[in-house]
């Protein structure tokens, strides 16, 4: 019988879990199946019961901890429960928990304020709500009603969330529900490995030239993109795309939208949006996933807490003022209180230069794997943001499917949890939280490494 490789040592680390005496994994699944939406159910075969988190850990209900490469879906910017954060949230929640536009409160307008520090030249108005999904489809309202244009143009492969609007900009075939999503035109996607024009920025720019020129009436209300698509695969767009399209767009009148949700708040390292890698300035940028405390989910501007937002220039912003616009829970002072945290956090503890540093070390280690194992056909991404790629032939780059299971099963198994996606669910996303360190780095990449050599 085949003598299984010894798991690595995870690096130590100062942290002892709470006890734990609630119900067990066996009894939540039976809660879960009866009575939660049976949607995404799939990920694991068998999901853990995650009971507590502390950084870039998750522990267990047997205290058993998991380095979290995923960071929830790309949230947990400073990692889970960061004190600072849970101070923050928790003396705002003795204050005061809920305010709405109608009052004035310092928690939010600070944040506000904070944020629009953050972005360069007039985004400094600030709209706040409750997610990546509500945050587009503002964007995409506002855009429509600063120019008059019902037409939008997003790129194939693209996640920009799940309500009418933003079903219609998303574009995979995976997370579209046939209802009306009427107005969205969507561009050949600039995609540096599947794509047809391979990494040629010019002839992907002419396409959406040809979507403005045949597919509208040559006015258009906006253009759409991630600057790495997250849900997509961890696919980043051709260099020198974005100039031109942005160019493009607003030759007929449009204005540009840069859904930062994943790839914002420092996770690509180099910068603090993903825009600015592409030297490019939108009109109006959106964000979330900043996730807070104890979540599960990947960076996000609340480091886990619902938070999103919806910055643009003073000018845009006046749209709204012709009807009444607002969101019940949007810019609640807790949420704000505690997205003020991240930001400092992020600061004073250095966390995108971690990412910067950290994140090119990791990817050189895996493009090191790729030499190691055929079945990975690509290594990519900047920063806290990389995608590993797994094909069963290289050539014609056939999706190593149910592979990809395989390896993330016995990687849990091993304590890394790891996400996947891709149009074909076949590309790992690794997004930890932007404290991952190079030990955890070494760590990660020992356990890809036994997984896919058990293959
Ligand atoms: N935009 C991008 C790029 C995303 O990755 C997501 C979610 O994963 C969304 C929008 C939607 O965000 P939410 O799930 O908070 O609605």
């Amino acid at each position: 019988a085949e003598t299984p490789a010894a798991a690595p040592r995870m690096p130590a680390f100062d942290h002892v879990p709470l006890p734990y005496d609630g119900p067990s994994a066996a009894e939540i699944a039976r809660k879960r199946a009866e009575y939660l939406s049976p949607s995404l159910f799939h990920f694991y075969s068998k999901p853990l019961n995650i009971v507590e988190g502390k950084r870039q850990y998750l522990y267990d209900e047997h205290g058993r901890r998991y380095l979290d490469a995923f960071a929830g879906i790309a949230t947990v910017c400073c990692g889970h429960c960061h004190p600072d954060v849970v101070d923050a949230i928790t003396a705002q929640a003795r204050r005061l928990q809920h305010s709405t536009v109608l009052y004035l409160n310092h928690a939010i307008a600070d944040f506000a304020e904070a944020l629009a520090s953050k972005l360069p030249g007039d985004l400094k108005v600030v709209f706040f709500t409750n997610s990546g999904t509500e945050a587009n489809e503002l964007a995409i309202l506002m855009a429509r009603l600063y120019t008059g244009s019902h037409d939008i143009i997003s790129l194939r492969n693209s996640y920009h969330g799940n309500a009418a609007g933003t079903m219609g900009a998303t574009a995979q075939k995976n997370w579209k529900f046939n209802v009306v999503q009427s107005g969205v035109h969507h561009a050949v996607n600039p995609d540096p490995y599947r794509g047809v024009f391979g990494s040629d920025a010019e002839k992907y720019a002419r396409d959406v030239q040809e979507i403005i020129e045949f597919g509208t009436t040559g006015h258009v209300a906006g253009f759409i993109s991630e600057a790495i698509q997250g849900v997509g695969g961890i696919v980043e767009v051709s260099p020198g795309y974005l100039p031109l399209a942005y160019e493009k767009v607003r030759k007929a009148g449009g204005l540009c939208i840069a859904d930062e949700v994943q790839a914002g708040f420092a996770r690509v390292g180099s910068h603090f949006w993903g825009f600015e890698t592409h030297g490019v300035v939108p009109d109006i940028v959106t964000m979330a996933k900043v996730q807070g405390p104890g979540t599960s989910s990947s960076l996000g501007i609340g480091n886990g807490i619902p938070l999103g937002a919806v910055v643009t220039t003073p000018d845009i912003a006046q749209v709204l003022t012709r009807r009444c616009y607002f969101n019940t829970f949007g810019g609640n002072p807790l949420c704000t209180a505690g997205g003020l945290a991240v930001l400092k956090v992020l600061e004073k503890e250095r966390l995108q230069e971690n990412a910067f540093i950290v994140g090119s070390y990791l990817k050189d280690r895996l493009r090191g794997l790729q030499e190691k194992h055929e079945i990975i056909g690509d290594v990519r991404g900047t920063g806290f943001m990389l995608g590993v790629e797994l094909v069963t032939d290289r050539q014609l780059k056939t999706p190593a499917k149910e592979e990809i299971c395989n390896v993330m099963e016995h990687m849990k198994d091993m304590g890394v949890l790891v996400g996947k996606g891709g149009f074909y669910g076949n590309v790992f996303r690794i997004t930890p939280p932007l404290c991952f360190s190079k030990e955890d780095a070494d760590f990660f990449v020992e356990v890809m490494d036994i997984a896919l050599s058990k293959l």
